[in-house]
C-alpha cells in the first residue's frame, strides 16, 4: 500500500487492514504519521508495518523491495504480495506556460516510473488470484489545464491499467484503477482554506459534498477483494459525481 501514512491511502491501509490484510504502509518522510497508522491498525485488531522508502530517486524499487522482504522474513512470511495500491503520488499546478522540466521530472519520476518498476518487481512477488489498484484520477475524464503535467501522469498510469488487465489475465490477476475526485487531504488542503473555496469544491459532486477518505477505501477494498475477480481492466470513477 504505497503512500498509506497520510491521506486517502491511511483509509485504504486500515479498511484493507480490516478486510484481514497484513498491510505493509508505506511512505516516503512522515515516520509519526506511518507509526500512527501501524498502530491504529493493531488497536483495531489488525496487523501492519511501516515500510520506508521515498519513490522517484534512484535505487528507490530496490530499497522498497529489500525493506518489504525484511519485514515479511522477521514474520516467517516468504516474499509474498497478494493486493498491490498504487496510491503514492506528488501533485503540481502548473498551466502549460508555467511548466518545467524540473517539475516534468518530479511528476513523471514519482507518479508513472517508480509506479511501473515497483509494479513490475511487485508481479515477482504475486501470486495466481492478485489484485493490482492504481489510484488515479477523475481529472483524466475532463479537462484540467489548471495542473496539465499531473493529469498527465494519471492519463499515463490509466493507460498502464488497460494494457496490464490483459497482460496478466493469463495469472487471474486483475488490474483496475479508481478515480477520485476531489478528496479532502494535505493534496488539495490549498484550495479549501476559505469557506468559498470549500462550497466550490463540493459544488463539483452532486452530493454537494468534498469526497473523504473512506468514500475511496471503500471502493478499493471492493477491487482488491475476491468479489471483484470478474472485474478487470476498469476505470471506477468515485467522484461523487464530480461534473456529470
Ligand atoms: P496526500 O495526502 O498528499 O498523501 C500522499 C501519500 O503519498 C503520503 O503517504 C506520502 O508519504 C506519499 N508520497 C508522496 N510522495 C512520495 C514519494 N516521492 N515517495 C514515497 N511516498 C510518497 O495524497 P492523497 O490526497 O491522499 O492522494 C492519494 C492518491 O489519490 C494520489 O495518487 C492522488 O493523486 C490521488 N488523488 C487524490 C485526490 C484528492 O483530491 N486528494 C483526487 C484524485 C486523486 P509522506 O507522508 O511520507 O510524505
Amino acid at each position: 500500500m504505497t503512500g498509506a501514512s497520510r491521506g486517502i491511502g491511511r483509509a485504504i491501509a486500515e479498511r484493507l487492514a480490516a478486510d484481514g490484510a497484513l498491510v505493509a504502509v508505506h511512505y516516503a518522510h512522515s515516520v509519526e504519521a506511518a507509526g500512527e497508522v501501524v498502530a491504529s491498525v493493531r488497536a483495531a485488531g489488525g496487523d501492519a508495518f511501516p515500510l520506508r522508502t521515498e519513490l522517484g530517486i534512484a535505487g528507490d524499487v530496490q530499497a522498497l523491495y529489500s525493506a518489504f522482504d525484511s519485514a515479511l522474513a522477521r514474520r516467517g512470511i516468504e516474499p509474498r504480495l497478494d493486493v498491490l495500491v498504487n496510491n503514492a503520488a506528488v501533485s503540481g499546478s502548473a498551466r502549460i506556460h508555467e511548466v518545467t522540466a524540473e517539475l516534468l521530472d518530479r511528476i513523471f519520476s514519482v507518479n508513472v516510473k517508480a509506479l511501473v518498476l515497483l509494479t513490475r518487481e511487485g508481479l515477482t512477488r504475486m501470486p495466481e488470484g492478485g489484485r493490482i489498484v492504481n489510484i488515479s484520477s477523475a481529472i483524466t475524464r475532463m479537462a484540467y489545464p489548471e495542473s496539465v503535467v499531473y493529469s498527465m501522469s494519471k492519463g499515463a498510469l490509466n493507460t498502464l491499467t488497460l494494457a496490464l488487465a490483459k497482460e496478466l489475465g493469463p495469472r487471474g490477476i486483475t488490474v483496475n484503477a479508481i478515480a477520485p475526485g476531489f478528496t479532502e487531504t494535505d493534496m488539495n488542503a490549498k484550495l479549501r482554506t476559505t469557506p468559498e473555496g470549500t462550497a466550490r469544491l463540493a459544488g463539483l459532486s452532486v452530493f454537494d459534498r468534498i469526497g473523504r477518505p473512506s468514500d475511496i477505501a471503500d471502493a478499493v477494498a471492493f477491487l482488491a477483494s475476491p468479489d471483484s475477480r470478474w472485474v478487470t481492466g476498469q476505470l471506477l470513477d468515485v467522484s461523487g459525481g464530480m461534473h456529470l
